[in-house]
């Protein structure tokens, strides 16, 4: 059977997409195949697919940590947009799979009154990006909320208990593991106060709107904060608060975000990150590293 009609049987496919379509800072360059699977089985039917036939594949949530090169991809993007269902357990625990949109889930949960997921209620990825990344904020992350995480690897499919998923900063068993694809979780859910749940919400939205660049296309902060101090400083430290490279700006309200104020190439957002890192490394000896994945470049 043809690629085209094997992956298109499975799941929703397209051949004309980009990767400035599917991420949030808008850059990169063609995809030969992005298919969004119909559901779980159809998900390791096309993955022993790929496998058999060779054909390199990456998994994309919202694209909103990625920055990927500008060069066509000759090979498959996997979308979970159609794993988005969730249920609640007997034990308590909410399943959810790795499709799901964090903010959407936190806003459902807010309405029936569960809390456990405000801090997460303004990243904008997927279940699944989330918990690659460990994503965090306000001194919470993933792991505070995690129980169990699904994953399918060679034709199967297990659970992976919180302490199995190496879970730091910004970091996670799933960056060692690429064959791990993130399926489903179990997350560990309370009952709250409505009212509470969603007041700290809004208050936390309104936060990100004084603090943060939203109006832009963006992958929200580009470096990880060493254990020093946060990131932005030091790039404020240096001067470089509205710095400008081609189509990527330095933000002014935040320097830690790399904006894309035009048509921004990868190479574009490859050159001022690394620019930063050197001017930082100059004035302070400190070694800032990558919180976004530079992919295809
Ligand atoms: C406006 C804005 C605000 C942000 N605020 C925060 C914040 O407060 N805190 C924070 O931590 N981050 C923040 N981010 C960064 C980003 O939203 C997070 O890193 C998020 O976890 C990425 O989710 P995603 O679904 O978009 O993943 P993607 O960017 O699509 O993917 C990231 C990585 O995860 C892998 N991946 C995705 N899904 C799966 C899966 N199912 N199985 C295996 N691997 C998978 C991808 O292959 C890739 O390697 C922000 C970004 C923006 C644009």
């Amino acid at each position: 059977m043809e690629t085209i009609d094997f992956l298109s049987s499975h799941g929703d496919l397209s051949l004309d997409r980009s990767f400035k379509n599917i991420t949030t800072i808008k850059i990169g360059g063609p995809i030969k195949y992005l298919v969004a699977p119909f559901d779980m089985n159809r998900l390791k039917m096309i993955m022993t697919y790929l496998k058999e036939e060779g054909i390199k594949y990456k998994l994309v949530g919202r694209g909103s940590n990625m920055v990927c090169g500008d060069e066509a991809y000759d090979g498959c993007v996997i979308k979970l947009e159609h794993l988005d269902h969730y249920s609640f357990l007997d034990d308590g625990s909410l399943y959810v799979e790795a499709g799901m949109v964090v903010p959407r889930l936190a806003n459902m949960l807010a309405t029936q009154g569960l809390s456990g997921l405000e801090f997460a209620s303004g990243i904008p990825g997927t279940l699944g990006g989330l918990i690659y990344m460990n994503a965090g904020a306000y001194k919470k992350e993933m792991k505070d909320v995690v129980k169990e995480v699904l994953v399918y690897k060679d034709g199967e499919f297990m659970w992976l208990k919180n302490e199995d998923c190496a879970f730091s900063y910004r970091h996670s068993i799933f960056h060692e593991d690429r064959e791990l694809v993130i399926v489903a979780c179990k997350l560990d859910i309370v009952k709250g106060e409505r009212k509470e749940i969603q007041a700290l919400m809004a208050d936390r939205l309104q936060r990100r709107r004084n603090t943060q660049p939203l109006d832009k296309p963006s992958v929200g902060s580009c470096f990880k904060n060493p254990s020093t101090d946060y990131a932005w400083r030091y790039i404020d430290g240096v001067g470089l608060r509205g710095y400008r490279y081609r189509g990527i700006e330095v933000s002014e309200k935040h320097p830690n975000w790399l904006l894309n104020i035009g048509d921004a190439r990868a190479e574009d957002f490859i050159a001022t990150s690394n620019y930063i890192k050197d001017r930082v490394k100059a004035a302070y000896d400190v070694d800032l590293h990558m919180e976004v994945e530079l992919f295809n470049c």
